[in-house]
């Protein structure tokens, strides 16, 4: 497997800090975990706007709303029934048992993906990006763009999410800030470039990518 280091390297010279996650406070990027599960993050950002004017957008907020009030406020996010229903659950589950998102940042890393991993509409994707954004411990976020792209660097070889998680942690030294703007780096790759049909000419990964090559070639 490509050296994670020399990989977020060009992507850093390339795109710079990307400044993930926008948010003014942890309670938002929780809801925001949420809220960008199948969807793009344009029609989130709608969604987090109304929450935000209408003083929706923390977890004691969305624990004493209505269920019904909360869907439509973020009805652009889709899904927004069954994402009203998760986010009203858990704020009112972590306001419940620890009072905030303050209050639980001491807990070990395995106490946290313990407690979030057992709550429901939380899965691996979102569990990662509330442990890296959120509680700002050393985790490698593993999306579909990730995997399409480490894949098609390391093609034909194929890597399983652990395998690329633990490789990752271990080359970029289990730095925090590294692993945020990393995950920004591959996901705007993943949009602008490595698409379905990738867009190789203008990539910076070009020069070192295995499938570019094989597409290249006579
Ligand atoms: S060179 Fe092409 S295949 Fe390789 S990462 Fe870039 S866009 Fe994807």
């Amino acid at each position: 497997m490509k050296d994670h280091a020399q990989i977020y390297k060009r992507l850093n010279e390339y795109f710079g800090d990307l400044h993930w996650w926008p948010a003014e406070t942890n309670d938002e990027i929780l809801i925001g975990s949420i809220l960008t599960q199948n969807t793009s993050w344009k029609n989130v950002e709608k969604a987090i706007l109304t929450l935000k004017e209408e003083n929706l957008l923390s977890l004691p907020a969305i624990a004493g709303a209505n269920e019904e009030a909360i869907a439509l406020r973020i009805w652009s996010s889709g899904f927004f029934r069954q994402k009203g229903s998760r986010i009203k659950s858990i704020a009112a589950t972590i306001v419940d048992q620890y009072g905030s998102i303050d209050a639980m940042q001491s807990l070990t890393t395995q106490d946290l993906a313990d407690f979030f991993g057992g709550l429901k509409g939380i899965g691996q994707e979102t569990l990662d990006s509330i442990l890296l954004y959120v509680f700002n411990r050393p985790v490698m976020v593993i999306d579909s763009y990730t995997r399409r792209i480490i894949s098609r660097l390391d093609y034909p070889e194929e890597a399983g999410d652990a395998e690329i998680r633990e490789k990752a942690l271990s080359d970029l030294m289990h730095s925090v800030g590294t692993l945020k703007n990393y995950h920004a780096c591959l996901v705007e790759l993943g949009k602008r470039f490595c698409r379905k049909s990738p867009e190789c000419a203008g990539c910076p990964l070009n020069s070192d990518c295995n499938y570019a090559m094989v597409l290249s070639s006579p």
